[in-house]
This record gives C-alpha cells, structure tokens and sequence, in this order.
C-alpha cells in the first residue's frame, strides 16, 4: 500500500502469489466485511493490519487481504478496529432494514450469542454453575453479595455470549453510532471500567446495563462477558430504578422521551396485573384509570404519572405524527428545529392534563371512535400534522439547520437560509411557541364558547372536534406564519439574539411591543382576527 518497502520489492508475479496465499488464509473472505472475494471480479488490496506508525510490521504476519472498496472506505488506520465497525454498520443497517431498532440483542444474535438457558443452583449462599452446553462442564462457584439496604443479591460472574441476552424491558434503548469511539478505546487494551449488570429471568441471563461497551468488545471478537448479576431482582424496581438513575439522578444519559416509553412499558404492565387480579381477560378494559389508581394505591412508583406519559409517548412516536421528524430527541444536535424538551413543556403539557384520571372505563365509547384518550391521541396528532404541514415540510431544512443561525443572519452570511427556514426556526423557540400555543388553546375555546356546546376546559382535545374548528386552526397558523417578523433579519442581534424569557413574547403578543420597546407586530395579535383564511 504505497508506504511498504516490503510489497514494493515484490514482483507482479509475487504479489498475486501472496494475494492467493492471504485469500486462502482467510478462507476466501475480505478482512474488513468479512464477505466472499471473487478474485477473477473483485479489484483487491494487501494492506497492514496493524498499521507501521503503530508500530506494526512490515512482513507478512501483518498483511491481510480486503476488497479494495472496503480498504478504501474503511472507519479506522487499524483494520481489527476498522473490520469491528464495519460488521456493526452491518449490523445495524440489518436491523433497520427490519425497522428494528438496533441494540445489543442483534450483535448477540450475530455472534452466536442468545442461545441457551443457564443451570445453576444456590447451595450455602454460593451460586454453583456450569455452562454445560458449550461444551465445559467445569462446576463453578461464585460468591453471593447480599446488599442489606436493597435486599438484593448479585454474583459477578464471566458469562460466555451463548448465555447472554439483551434485557429490552428495563433497557429499551438502541445502540448509536458513538461504539466507534469505544471499539478504539478497547482496541488499545484500556479495561471496561464499569461492569455490565444483568439479571436472572428464569433460567435467562439478561443484561440491562453497559450494551454500548458489551457491544465494542462482542465485535473485538470477545466471546464471554464479565457480569454482576441480580439473582432475583423485581423488574418493575428495576425499571423504576435504572429510569430515575435515568433521569432524576442523572446517572445515565437517558432522554426524556425513552423514559416515556418505560413508563409506557409500565402502565402496560399494571393493566396486566390489574386483569390478573381481577380474573378478567386480556381483551376486558371495563375499568377505569381511576379503578387502576384506587387498586394500586400506596405501591412503588406513580401510575398517575404512567398513564399520562404513556399518553404522551403515544403522541410523540406515532407514525402518523409528522412533526416527530422535526423533534430532536436526543437534546444536542443542530439538524432539527424543534427540541423534545420543547414540545413537552409548550404541546404536550398544555393539552394533555397531568392531573386529569378518567373515572370511564378504557374503552368507553371505543366502538364509536369517541373513547376520550383516543381522541386526545388523534387529535394532537393532527394538530402536529398541521403545525408540520403549514410550518416545515418544504420550508425547513435540516441541511442548514440553527445552528449560530441569528448569527449568521446579523453578520449576513445567511445566503442559504431562506425566509421559511427562519421563519420556522423562530417560530419554534421555546418561549416563542409556549405563548402561540396559548392563543391556540383560546381559539378552540372561543369555538366551543359561540357554538353553546358544554367542553372540558381541562381536557380540550378529548371531544370531538368539528371541521370547522380544524380550518380555523389552520387558518391561524397560517396567519402567524406570515406575519412579517420572523423573516425581518434586521432583528436578528436584537428581539431573536439571545434566549428570551415566555413574558417577553407574552407582551410581544398582547401589545405588538417587546418590553423594551421595540415594535414588532403593527398590532397585537388577535385570534379571531388570525382565524381569517
Ligand atoms: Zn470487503
């Protein structure tokens, strides 16, 4: 590869002999991808594995063989490293072929892993296994820790893969593109300093912890997992715990949204109960979220709290919601308009009532699609849609994304951002979409005010809404979307320059005037004037 003296002294004659010889060697396969090499089709090269600023060396003990497409597109100088994350790009792109998410339970399943239950026994206090079934049928004994203030008890054994399983309850969460970064960190020989944690479910060992680092070493070809493993730990503490740790103390980096989705899991899960408790079927919902609260009263763990984020998880993730590729969930980033952080506290907050429990049963009027939790569902989906439709599509573009955006306007290199995309930009700020979403809320409660009809103040979107009301709701958002200020670049180092507190735009609103004086509206903003089409 141009900088070995070794394969330049080879004649052509000799450098097709050892390409042979590497082909061979590996069994026909490319270093890198690890699939077939037709040599009389496929262009190739022999390239170091280790490379020589690494200290590798130039002999063949360290040439391998790769299609010359892969060599040239590799991830990393290193081809161990480089080969580790190509067969995960593969991986993940099965995956998501599949429209899975990707998570250590496909990079056990590609590694042999995932296939067998675990015998063991207690005996004294000591966990005594073996793992038979791979052929080692040495006995082994662990010692068992008990942690007096939990109660739980756990063993640290090394599990080989075969036994491993990916813990999707406690851990719902995908892999993401940042192994790359500890494929290399293992690759150099630096230890994993936080111990994956796994637990016994049945005869499975499930880990729940610790995939990003399971997964970079699985793909350096380790082939058994050190482990702390929870003997007989509850699952629904265990999702409690590892989704405060999550959130509330911060000791893992969970986003907001993933921890809707386990409170989801769980409200789920006491809906199961609640049935098995009460003898009734799987398909019976005859009882109602206040029934659920009543019979769950004084136990761990807030199912006021599961039903309304299970209701908002619903919302966000749908797949009919066009807005959701628009919010960025994972709270960094500059490519999305919209952060999840945003759309909790202005839309979802708003509209879906944390202290409201319905006292109707969970398919109440279900058959005549009028069931009030579906309809909220639906009805925020379309509110979504139209914000995505009239506000978005078409007009933002991830490409140029906010980053430095006021900025880039106030110094004028702003040529590719165009007027829709900082209109859209502005519009979705936090403390500018918390007051629009406000005179929204009015609109459908002046609608309902001038049709006589009775409505929920506190649960707006839980009856149905006429088309009428919807036209007027698109007619306003389109109406705040023209308005002339959020295309004005004048404004961009003064109103739009820094992060202003809700009051500001508040005022901005109701007077036409920012607190400090400047005029930005030529009147204030009026709803029944801005439901005109
Ligand atoms: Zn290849």
């Amino acid at each position: 590869m141009g900088n070995s003296k070794y394969l330049d002294s080879l004649s052509a004659e000799e450098y097709a002999g050892l390409t042979k010889k590497l082909w061979t060697i590996q069994n026909h396969k490319c270093f890198i991808c690890g699939e077939d090499i037709d040599l009389d089709l496929n262009p190739t090269n022999i390239d170091h594995i280790k490379p020589l600023v690494n200290g590798g060396k130039d002999d063949e003990t360290n040439f391998a063989l790769a299609h010359e497409n892969c060599n040239k597109s590799k991830q990393d100088a290193d081809l161990e490293v480089a080969r580790a994350i190509a067969r995960l790009s593969k991986i993940i792109k099965d995956a998501e072929e599949k429209h899975e998410t990707p998570s250590l339970k496909h990079v056990l399943a590609a590694n042999d892993g995932s296939l067998l239950d675990f015998s063991y026994k207690n005996e004294n206090e000591k966990l005594v296994y073996a793992f038979s079934k791979t052929g080692d049928d040495t006995v082994r004994t662990a010692d068992i820790f008990l942690d007096k203030l939990s109660g739980e008890k756990t063993a640290f054994i090394q599990v080989p893969l075969q036994y491993l399983y990916h813990d999707e309850i406690i851990n719902p969460r995908g892999i993401n593109s940042s192994i790359g970064l500890l494929i290399k960190e293992f690759h150099k020989g630096n230890p994993q300093l936080h111990i994956s944690l796994a637990r016994l479910d049945g005869d499975r060992i499930m880990i729940f912890d610790g995939q990003h680092k399971a997964v970079a070493q699985i793909m350096l070809g380790t082939k058994a997992l050190l482990v702390r493993l929870f003997l007989n730990t509850d699952v629904d503490r265990m999702i409690e715990t590892n989704t405060t740790a999550g959130s509330k103390l911060k000791q893992i980096a969970f986003d907001k949204s993933i921890v809707r989705q386990l409170h989801d899991t769980l409200y789920a899960e006491r809906i199961k109960k609640y049935q098995l408790d009460h003898n009734l079927a799987e398909d019976c919902f005859s009882f109602s979220e206040a029934n659920l609260v009543d019979h769950f009263k004084g136990e761990r763990g807030n199912i006021r709290t599961y039903i309304i984020n299970s209701q908002k998880n619903l919302v966000t993730k749908n797949a009919d919601n066009k807005l959701q590729s628009y919010i960025n969930f994972e709270g960094r980033g500059s490519e999305l308009p919209l952060s999840y952080s945003t759309f909790e506290k202005t839309l979802l907050s708003r509209f879906i009532n944390a202290k409201t429990i319905l006292s109707t049963s969970l398919d109440y009027r279900a058959d005549e699609g009028l069931n009030p939790r579906v309809l909220e569902k639906e009805q925020l989906i379309q509110l979504c849609n139209i914000l995505a439709e009239e506000l978005l599509i078409g007009r933002y573009s991830a490409e140029v994304g906010t980053y430095r955006i006021e900025n880039k306007v106030a110094e004028g290199k702003d040529k590719d951002i165009t007027d829709d995309h900082l209109a859209a930009y502005r519009i979705f700020k936090e403390e500018i979409m918390y007051n629009w979403i406000q005179y929204i809320e009015l609109l459908i409660k002046n609608f309902f005010s001038l049709t006589g009809e009775l409505y929920d103040d506190q649960n707006l979107f839980q009856i149905k809404f006429p088309d009428q009301l919807w036209t007027n709701i698109r007619s306003f958002i389109r109406n705040l979307r023209d308005l002339p200020l959020w295309k004005d670049r004048t404004m961009a180092s003064t109103v739009f320059g820094g992060k202003q507190v809700y009051e500001y735009w508040s005022t901005a609103f109701r007077t036409g005037k920012t607190p400090d004086g400047t005029l930005v509206l030529s009147k204030p903003i009026n709803v029944v004037e801005m439901i005109k089409e």
